[in-house]
């Protein structure tokens, strides 16, 4: 069993097993033709169930002959051009390289004795992006596991350094003041962590949004005065630089003027939007993002890394003092006198991946302008793909992109039940994806079922979006011309 350690005499093992399992995969990536096979959970279930973990196969060839009935035959590939469903990117092949070699070394980012230029590697990163934000000369920042986390810690740091806090929290009660504001567009981890960092119920006040999609500031400044009116803190403002529906952009200087006159964190959320971070064209797009007090970004999903790569980015490094707690066996406190750096000191989590080195890796053989450019190529898709959809009588279609995402539904001229358009809008979606053709994705506007396509491979052509476009009636005309019962 032995021989399954990787180290210094099994080298040889060691690259032969890598190999072949790059070989499948590189032969498979060539022979998809399709982004899903449409396989269902019945059908897979069964396979993965019958298997018995106590009996290994001992060849890595019979494992991954295993792994091709289980898993590689059927997984969904982000790389086709026809995924057009959720914020996935193809993934960029140096960062795959940094993938390999992150984990065959297997560093952790928690402290410097056990990762020492990963360490350095990963700060040098941190500030490259706080720099592209222009964050100002405190910024820091550390890599997470995903914009969910991001912006945990981010209203972490908000609530600690809001007033209860800052005044020794008055009590219990003072957690209940505190109010976080952000548009009903934002993503639901905004909730989930007011609900983890303890505050109210009501802590988060929703903002509604204007025709595109942004957050009205006029709405926001009505409730920021009258939460302070009502002797209620208002912590932080999450601003959505991209949000995950429609890809919409906040107006961020108007926001960063009512924080500022409210005394409130200002949060960016620029999971998405943070390619334009990189980009060559259409940087302006996310101006005012410099103004805030943290941003989350989430390079799996506009720089083309593989899941996961993402990190908080902070304008005052000493506020990510929240998140530090010294251990003795770890990161003792005499090891900031001695200016050791420990990056577990700035995270959440302790033992923590080398993610940084894809980026690394990316930026060193692509540059930033590499990636930025394949990001503007999505986003220069989706405003084709919006002069496509606004051309065709057939599809409602809800906004003029900001990034790369379109949200439209079937309208046939025929039908006038919206209800009945919501079923073959539903049925549409579900109809494409068990015939693996392409997978597009599906969410609520003003409670009616509209589709979506999230457009981040820069391989797809306004020419398969038209393609998709045409299945997608296709199912839905079929499905609204069946004399049978359409109750389901
Ligand atoms: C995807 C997304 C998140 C969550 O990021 P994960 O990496 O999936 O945890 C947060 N905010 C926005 C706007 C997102 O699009």
């Amino acid at each position: 069993m032995r021989s399954h350690l990787l180290n210094d005499t099994t080298a040889e093992h060691y690259r032969r097993s890598v190999t072949e399992g790059v070989e499948r995969v590189a032969a498979k990536l060539a022979a998809t033709d399709r982004p899903f096979t449409g396989v269902s959970v019945d059908d897979l279930a069964p396979r993965i169930e019958g298997i018995d973990l106590d009996k290994p196969l001992h060849d890595t060839a019979a494992v991954l002959d295993e792994l091709e009935e289980v898993y590689l035959r059927d997984a969904i590939y982000f790389h086709h051009p026809r995924y057009l469903a959720h914020l996935n990117c193809p993934v960029v092949i140096p960062a795959v390289l940094g993938e390999a070699v992150l984990s065959a070394v297997n560093s952790s980012l928690d402290t410097w004795d056990q990762s020492a230029g990963g360490t350095l590697i990963e700060r040098k990163l941190i500030d490259w992006t706080a720099e592209r934000i222009g964050l100002g000369p405190a910024a820091d920042g550390v890599f997470t596991s995903g914009g969910s986390q991001s912006n945990l810690q981010a209203l972490l740091l908000a609530r600690e350094e809001a007033k209860p806090a800052r005044d020794g929290w008055e009590g219990p009660a003072a957690l209940g003041k505190l109010r976080v504001f952000a548009s009903e567009a934002s993503h639901f981890s905004v909730k989930k962590s007011a609900k983890l960092l303890g505050l109210g119920p009501d802590a988060v006040v929703s903002i509604p949004v204007d025709h595109d999609k942004r957050l009205q500031t006029l709405a926001l400044a009505r409730e920021m005065e009258r939460c302070t009116e009502a002797g209620l803190i208002p912590m932080a403002v999450v601003a959505t630089a991209g949000t995950t529906d429609f890809g919409s952009i906040d107006p961020l200087p108007e926001i960063a003027e009512l924080c500022d006159r409210y005394g409130a964190w200002m949060h960016v959320d620029a999971a998405y939007g943070c390619g334009l971070l990189a980009s060559v064209k259409y940087r302006d797009r996310i101006d005012g993002i410099e103004r805030a007090d943290s941003v989350t970004v989430d390079y799996h999903k506009s720089f083309f890394q593989p899941v996961s790569s993402s990190a908080v980015l902070v304008r005052d490094a000493v506020t990510l003092r929240h998140a530090t707690y010294h251990a003795e066996y770890l990161n003792p406190r005499r090891m900031v006198e001695e200016r050791i750096p420990n990056q577990v000191d700035k995270s959440l989590q302790t033992t923590r991946r080398f993610d940084a080195l894809k980026l690394w890796m990316t930026l060193r053989t692509m540059g930033a302008d590499g990636i930025g450019a394949l990001f503007d190529e999505v986003c220069d898709l989706a405003a084709e793909g919006w002069e496509l959809l606004a051309a065709d009588p057939r599809f409602d279609v809800v906004v003029q992109p900001s990034l790369s995402t379109l949200v439209f539904r079937y309208i046939p001229a025929a039908v006038t039940d919206p209800a009945a358009i919501d079923r073959a809008n539903l049925h549409a979606r579900k109809a494409l994806f068990a015939s693996g053709d392409a997978v597009v994705a599906g969410t609520k506007v003003n409670d009616r079922h509209y589709l979506k396509f999230t457009l981040l491979n820069p391989e797809t052509t306004t020419a398969d979006m038209a393609a998709v476009l045409d299945l997608i009636a296709g199912h839905a005309e079929q499905y609204l011309g069946e004399p049978l019962d359409r109750a389901s």
